[in-house]
């Protein structure tokens, strides 16, 4: 039997920490911008958490449940929080056999989860406005491959296709305005640089991807 240290969720999970930890400074700096300097150390220390918990068990499911939870009690913060149920929920949809469709399901309901816990909209410069590109262009490249068979290459590219859409619109929130956590406060300093959250989210799936594809 595969051991769960060899799994695609454990290799997907350290990808995204390494690629985390060779952008701890930058991100730190962007949350310095207009809020408390944190999210660098906060996601490094999550994703630490997140990978050793995943280690101690078998299958996607209870892997990403048990990364969630490790990733909210060490990063801490408003992101913590919000991370932490995103890789909860995600893992909650994969209990059954993963296809291309289950999965785009399983990130729907993880995004859901989200929006109730942090209420943030679309536009107040946080991680949702990578999300929710992500997810949409998940979608549509799942819906685009319909027909074909169901192959890890097929669910490879539709999740590097939302990466690439998450990387983007990251980018993109430099032109927002903060409308929801910390940077709230002193919105305007913000002007100009991207948010922190959306910049870390578009990392991890980008990472997640890479390990897919290859
Ligand atoms: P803290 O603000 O507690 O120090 P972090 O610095 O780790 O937490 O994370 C800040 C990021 O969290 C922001 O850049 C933003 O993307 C995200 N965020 C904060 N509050 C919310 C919220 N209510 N809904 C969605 N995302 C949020
Ligand atoms: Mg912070
Ligand atoms: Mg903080």
């Amino acid at each position: 039997p595969q051991h769960a240290g060899e799994s695609t969720v454990d290799r997907a999970l350290t990808a995204a920490l390494r690629l985390i930890e060779a952008n701890e400074d930058e991100l730190g700096r962007l949350d310095a911008v207009a809020a408390d300097g944190d999210h660098g150390l906060g996601m490094t220390r999550g994703m630490r958490a997140a990978v050793t918990a995943a280690r101690r068990c078998t299958g996607p499911a209870e892997q990403l449940l048990a990364a969630g939870t490790a990733f909210a009690d060490a990063a801490g913060g408003a992101s913590g929080a919000l991370y932490g149920v995103l890789l909860a929920e995600t893992g909650a949809g994969l209990r059954g056999e993963i296809t291309a469709e289950t999965l785009a399901d399983a990130v729907d309901n993880a995004a859901a989860a989200f929006t109730t816990l942090g209420k943030a909209r679309p536009g107040d410069k946080t991680m949702l406005d990578a999300i929710e590109p992500f997810r949409t262009t998940l979608r549509a490249a799942v819906h685009g491959s319909a027909g074909r068979s169901d192959t890890g290459a097929d669910i490879a590219d539709a999740w590097r296709k939302a990466a690439q859409a998450a990387t983007v619109a990251a980018q993109e929130t430099a032109d927002l305005v903060p409308g929801k956590g910390r940077a709230a406060r002193l919105a305007e300093r913000s002007k100009g640089h991207a948010d922190p959250g959306a910049t870390s989210f578009a990392l991890l799936v980008t990472a997640v991807g890479d390990v897919l594809g290859g």
